[in-house]
């Protein structure tokens, strides 16, 4: 179901009236993970400002330490619900079990499967039989017919709503976080009808990789970006060192605008 032999045209998945997939690019901007209330309001208002559709941020975090912050759940959700209501833009967030569809859906316009969690075939047969959009994260070290099998299951229960999103392989290198597979773009392109947008912050880790990765990504064909940006990257509870600041996201989305116009 996922193969463009199977469906030839490009899928646009409509998210409540925004399209991914199709000619515009859409941004997903916001911090790693809602931290508090002031935190979560200057993100949004930054990234909505400079022309982002959706707030991203976790509530529920998959972190390599139990010790590490582990997100406000139900809190945090309730930020976001009301960071939506007050800018208007989308909300895409991570849910990390069956237990937690319910609940993540009756804040989320968009449901994220996290790297970690892309074999998770109990939790991707559930979310296919919800009709919720879905952002389906390349694992760290899935193949793309791996990834493209994940897809599948969600497909396959009957939710068509599916957006993959490069994230990053871990490889031998070590100076990147992950290595950031832009050829996944045209692989996915020639191989399925889904829309794919990429993570330019966790397939690289590091906020000066960011923008030029960005726009590799949409050179490359990418539908859109999701793209971590923090009001204070030096404080932030997780992922500091790949968010970007407002003014360095205001000059990313620039660039973007640049490189969109010339493919
Ligand atoms: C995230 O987007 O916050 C995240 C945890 O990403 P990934 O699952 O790609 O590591
Ligand atoms: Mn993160």
């Amino acid at each position: 179901l996922a193969s463009r032999t199977f469906n030839p045209v490009s899928t646009i998945v409509d998210v409540n009236g925004v399209s991914i997939g199709g000619k515009n690019i859409v941004i997903m901007a916001g911090p790693c993970a809602v931290e508090s209330k002031e935190q979560l309001f200057e993100s949004a208002e930054a990234v909505k400002k400079f022309g982002a559709k959706f707030l991203r941020g976790g509530a529920y975090k998959p972190r390599t330490s139990p010790y590490s912050f582990q997100g406000l759940e139900k809190e945090g959700l309730e930020m976001l619900y009301e960071a939506k209501k007050y800018t208007g833009l989308k909300i895409v967030t991570e849910v990390m079990d069956i237990h937690s569809i319910e609940i993540v859906s009756k804040y989320a316009d968009v449901l994220q499967i996290g790297a970690r969690n892309m074999q998770n075939f109990s939790l991707l047969k559930e979310i296919g039989r919800s009709n919720m959009p879905v952002l389906l994260k390349r694992g760290i070290a899935a193949t793309i017919e791996e990834w493209l099998n994940a897809a599948e299951y969600i497909l396959s229960e009957g939710n068509k709503n599916v957006i993959l999103c490069e994230r990053g392989i871990r490889t031998f290198e070590q100076y990147t976080r992950n290595t950031l597979d832009l050829s996944a773009v045209p692989v996915i392109k020639k191989l399925s009808h889904l829309p794919i947008i990429v993570d330019p912050s966790h397939g690289t880790g590091k906020s000066f990789l960011v923008s030029p990765m960005a726009k590799a990504a949409i050179a490359a064909g990418a539908d859109g970006l999701i793209i971590e940006v923090h009001p204070d990257p030096k404080n932030a509870l997780s992922d500091g060192a790949q968010s970007l600041t407002p003014k360095e996201f205001e000059a990313l989305t620039k660039e973007i605008s640049k490189v969109a116009n010339a493919v």
